[in-house]
């Protein structure tokens, strides 16, 4: 029987059952598809990642001996639709059976099942062989639970897979680091030279750029340096484990001007794209703190799964929980516009300037960044959330939905009340003081709420939390928040409104 099998861009996965062997009825295909790359506007860099580690992945497995095809972004035969390029396939190789991988994002999956049922020949789904959990098992796992507690959800994860164990205690005796990962980097220890590739990506920009596709953010023609290849990928996590691993846990939290990446792992797009897979990232860093315990402390290396064996597979259980709903919440109905420097990074705010010009420049913002930064200002800005996710969804490397969307409308914009995050992620100028050396050089003071250059964080904070105070009203863990709230004179609390929403309406000129 002939069959097609088609591989969407983020299904680069060498190691599946599927290519275990050849067999000369099985036709791969592989399409650069319009539909991807504009139903949000990406970042360049993320186009050119995603089509780069697609053409390596058919190079690969055609050089083993599976017949594959390839439409590439500006070839004329490309019809640039997912519905088109399969019926197209079976026509032309008169196949007789459809199969594919069951997608992660909610929108190709319904589109995929409404292509198969109007098929006249059978088709079929197989797992991607990727994740550590398959769509429903964090459902299942919480079935009948109100809160959905990801610390749960990991200590169960690190139990069924015995990860980091000892018989049934956790190594170190500690389920969780979390307390000793939030250190400031004030430069004690040196952040080793950041991995590059140094890839040369000119041709395949002036293709992008041919077939007319709009992007966003900023790329070195000569310097490209995420990994679009499995064997990149691996040494992306050897890097890891001998440069950045020993101090991860230690500074995940923190942020510092003159270090993008301090010792952040950059595997998101590694494993988005599915080029490794979050098992064997765990196996090797682990083995490597093994082999390696005199010089790496267990809260190094828990904080580490924590990320990848509870976080990512957490975030992926609640969207197949949640979807399609969970994409048009807006629980504290913010409606404001995002403000124009997301797209050009001008703005006087340091912290903001230097993660919005590093996601523009890099497609990449580490956790901290994207959360307490970027994340806290859009939600304490009270902008709508479907501009958040558009912009999150587009500017990262690693942006794909089943974990963009739960992270932005979830986790930092509190939009879906509480599913994710017990309390809302909002802080005023201390925190971000506290955990950066961004206010130290910055053109306003984290002290002031009042005058020209007080910080915008400050009065947005509280006019937030009067905003929304009957919202929260009946959440235990926003009880100190609402207290202090409360303690703030009518007069003070007249003038910090007043400054608020002559931020809010002036955005773009601070
Ligand atoms: P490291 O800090 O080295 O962490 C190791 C790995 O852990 C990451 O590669 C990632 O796979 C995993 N991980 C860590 N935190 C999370 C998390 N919260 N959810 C899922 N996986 C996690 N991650 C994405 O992959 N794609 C996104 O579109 C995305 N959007 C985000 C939006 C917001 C508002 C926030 C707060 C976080 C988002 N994250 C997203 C999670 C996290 O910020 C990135 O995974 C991380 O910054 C990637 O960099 P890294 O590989 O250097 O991570
Ligand atoms: Fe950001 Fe305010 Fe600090 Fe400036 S002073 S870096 S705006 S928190």
């Amino acid at each position: 029987m002939r069959k097609l099998r088609l591989i969407l861009g983020d299904q680069l996965n060498s190691e599946h059952s599927w290519f275990q062997k050849t067999d000369e009825n099985t036709l791969y295909v592989l399409a650069e598809m319009r539909q991807e790359t504009d139903y949000v506007k990406h970042h360049i860099q993320k186009v050119v990642a995603f089509f780069l580690s697609m053409r390596n992945f058919y190079t690969y497995i055609k050089s083993k001996g599976h017949k594959s095809i390839y439409f590439e972004i500006s070839d004329i035969e490309n019809p640039q639709n997912l519905e088109k390029i399969i019926s197209k396939c079976i026509q032309k190789y008169k196949i007789q059976k459809f199969e594919y991988q069951l997608p992660d994002e909610f929108r190709l999956d319904e589109e995929l099942k409404k292509i198969c049922s109007n098929l006249t020949i059978p088709s079929q789904a197989f797992d991607t062989e990727h994740f550590f959990t398959n769509r429903t098992e964090l459902s299942e796992f919480f079935q009948g639970k109100k809160l959905l507690l990801m610390e749960n959800f990991y200590r169960y994860m690190r139990k069924k897979h015995h990860i980091l164990m000892d018989g049934s205690t956790p190594l170190g005796n500690q389920w969780n680091f979390d307390a000793s990962n939030r250190k400031k980097y004030k430069g004690e220890v040196a952040v080793p030279s950041e991995k590059k590739f140094k890839k040369e990506v000119s041709e395949i920009v002036q293709q992008i750029r041919e077939a007319e596709i709009s992007t966003i953010g900023n790329i070195e023609l000569n310097s490209f340096s995420w990994p679009t290849s499995r064997e990149q990928s691996l040494e992306v996590v050897d890097y890891f484990c001998k440069n950045l691993l020993k101090h991860f846990g230690d500074y995940e939290d923190a942020m510092h001007t003159d270090e993008k990446f301090l010792f952040h792992s950059r595997l998101s797009f590694a494993m988005n794209s599915k080029m490794i897979s979050p098992k064997e990232v765990i196996e090797i860093v682990i083995s490597y703190y093994h082999k390696n315990e005199s010089n790496i402390t267990i809260s190094q290396i828990e904080g580490f799964v924590r990320q990848i064996l509870g976080w990512r597979e957490y975030i992926r259980g609640i969207y197949w929980k949640e979807m399609p709903n969970y994409a048009q919440m807006n629980v504290l109905n913010n409606t404001n516009k995002l403000p124009d420097f997301f797209w050009t990074g001008k703005t006087k705010m340091n912290c903001m300037s230097h993660a919005i010009n590093q996601s523009l420049d890099d497609a990449y913002a580490h956790h901290i960044q994207r959360l307490m930064v970027i994340g806290n200002f859009t939600l304490l800005m009270q902008i709508h959330p479907d501009e958040v996710d558009a912009w999150y969804l587009g500017v990262y490397i690693d942006a794909i939905e089943w974990v963009e969307l739960p992270n932005t409308r979830g986790m930092s914009q509190y939009a879906d009340g509480g599913i994710i995050a017990t309390k809302p992620y909002v802080s005023s100028g201390s925190y971000i003081n506290k955990m950066s050396n961004n206010c130290a050089k910055c053109y306003y003071n984290v002290k002031d709420k009042f005058g020209e250059k007080a910080c915008p964080f400050n009065t947005l904070y509280w006019n937030f939390l009067d905003e929304k105070k009957e919202y929260f009203k009946g959440n235990q863990r926003m009880g100190m928040m609402l207290n202090m709230l409360n303690k703030i004179s009518p007069e003070e609390l007249y003038k910090i409104k007043i400054k608020a929403n002559e931020i809010i309406e002036n955005m773009d000129s601070y």
